[in-house]
């Protein structure tokens, strides 16, 4: 059993830390919000005083935070603390540039590093059946691979640091736009006079489907039990989804990509948010688009 240090017990960390130590992993957390450590004191987590005294005595020390840049001021603070041999792993969904500054600032230091930002959301979390995609060493990463099966149910090496979280945002930019284009052919659907189930069982089995329509569909009472049925409470804010597509811009722009269909849901998502969308299941972009003036 492994001596592990967590940090950032918000809405996906705090689940992932209890099913780590319902492992019989030994745990110290540190979150600055005086409540997340309640809520982890009360589940029999020990808790640290600073992110540095969480990690003194940690093999693996794991981070689940909102951006890029308060990962690299919480790696600046325990970087030093951390003791030899000690693995840190990055769970949280940060630019690809504070990656790499990630890892550069925890290799310069002797220690290993892997980016590993996760799919599944916040009942994935719970669940323990997340998929963690992971940029790094391959020997880290083998070492490490067991801690991350008890929060996870698929485990992916991508390659060097940096790749989890390329693998992440490719995948997240392909999801929101293919969930706006499945909200306008449901949408266009219901204006033509076509039933909306009669809709999916022809797009779920044809070459129109994906996980937006067969999974997640937009439409409430159609398909699997989604946020649709649940007046699109999240499951996966629209807020999320558009710090995502803002991280895949800034990477395609970075190395030169044209990425237009994800430049055009970043925008739409932008706007839905400024018009009533905060708070909600990014596939309500359904009701964004009915009420869309054409
Ligand atoms: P959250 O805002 O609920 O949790 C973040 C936690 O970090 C908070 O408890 C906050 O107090 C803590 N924190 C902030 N600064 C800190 C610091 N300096 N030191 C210690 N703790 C600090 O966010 P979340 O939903 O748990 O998401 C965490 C990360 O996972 C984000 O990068 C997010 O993009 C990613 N993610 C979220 C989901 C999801 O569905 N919620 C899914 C996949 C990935």
């Amino acid at each position: 059993m492994s001596r592990i240090a967590f940090i950032g017990l918000g809405n996906m960390g705090l689940p992932m830390a209890m099913n780590l130590a319902k492992a019989g992993h030994s745990l110290t957390v540190y979150d600055t919000v005086p409540a997340a450590m309640e809520k982890a004191a009360g589940e029999g987590m020990k808790t640290a005083a600073s992110a540095a005294a969480a990690v003194d005595a940690a093999n693996i020390i794991i981070t689940m935070l909102p951006n890029g840049s308060i990962v690299l001021d919480v790696l600046a603070e325990i970087v030093p603390a951390a003791k030899d041999g000690a693995v840190i792993i990055d769970s949280s969904t940060i630019d690809i540039a504070s990656a790499r500054k990630a890892h550069d600032l925890v290799s310069e230091a002797g220690l290993e590093m892997l980016d590993a930002p996760v799919s599944g959301g916040v009942g994935g979390a719970v669940a323990g059946t997340l998929t963690f995609m992971t940029g790094g060493e391959r020997e880290a990463f083998d070492r490490v691979k067991p801690v991350l099966e008890v929060m996870g149910g698929k485990i992916v090496h991508c390659g060097k640091g940096g790749s989890g979280q390329a693998a992440k945002i490719c995948n997240n930019m392909l999801l929101g736009a293919s969930m706006i284009a499945t909200c306008e052919a449901f949408s266009l659907a219901e204006k033509l006079g076509l039933q909306a189930e009669a809709a999916f069982d022809v797009i779920s089995t044809s070459t129109g489907s994906c996980w937006s329509v067969n999974s997640y569909c937009p439409v409430p009472g159609v398909g699997p039990k989604s946020p649709a049925d649940n007046d699109y409470k999240p499951g996966f804010a629209i807020e999320l989804m558009h710090k995502d597509l803002n991280l895949a811009q800034m990477a395609a722009s970075e190395v030169g990509q044209a990425t237009p269909m994800g430049a055009h849901a970043l925008e739409l998502y932008g706007r839905f948010l400024e018009e009533g969308g905060r708070g909600r299941d990014f596939s309500a972009m359904i009701e964004y688009l009915k009420s869309a003036v054409r």
